[in-house]
């Protein structure tokens, strides 16, 4: 097997957009641009952090050609309403997303400009 760098940046930015493409797609709602999102790249060799590992464990994967590119995803009301996604892409690559509920307004949530008065 090759070992392959990649450039953590690009591969959010594709990635947020796939991610919200399939929340719309699957939730019929859109994650606001501005949402804070937790995103990480689990290489084959790490383990799927736990979290993610015991909340969507009970959920279906999803995906037409799940070869290629599969989904899992989830809220979970005793994590704050916190939807966890995570991408498994040829199988071994997996991307793990976290954010808030859309209607959250914690601090972290809060848009960073402040409404116009
Ligand atoms: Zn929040």
């Amino acid at each position: 097997m090759t070992a392959k760098k990649v450039d953590p940046d690009r591969v959010y930015r594709v990635a947020i957009k796939i991610l919200k493409g399939l929340f719309y797609y699957n939730e019929g709602e859109l994650i606001p641009e501005d949402k804070p999102i937790t995103f990480d790249i689990i290489s084959p060799d790490q383990k799927l952090p736990e979290i993610f590992m015991a909340a969507l464990g009970v959920k279906p994967i999803l995906g037409d050609f799940k070869a290629c590119f599969a989904y899992r995803y989830g809220q979970f009301p005793e994590a704050h309403n916190m939807w966890l996604w995570t991408f498994w892409l040829w199988e071994s690559l997996t991307l793990t997303f976290a954010f808030h509920d859309l209607n959250c307004e914690c601090e972290e949530c809060k848009p960073s400009c402040p409404p116009i008065s």
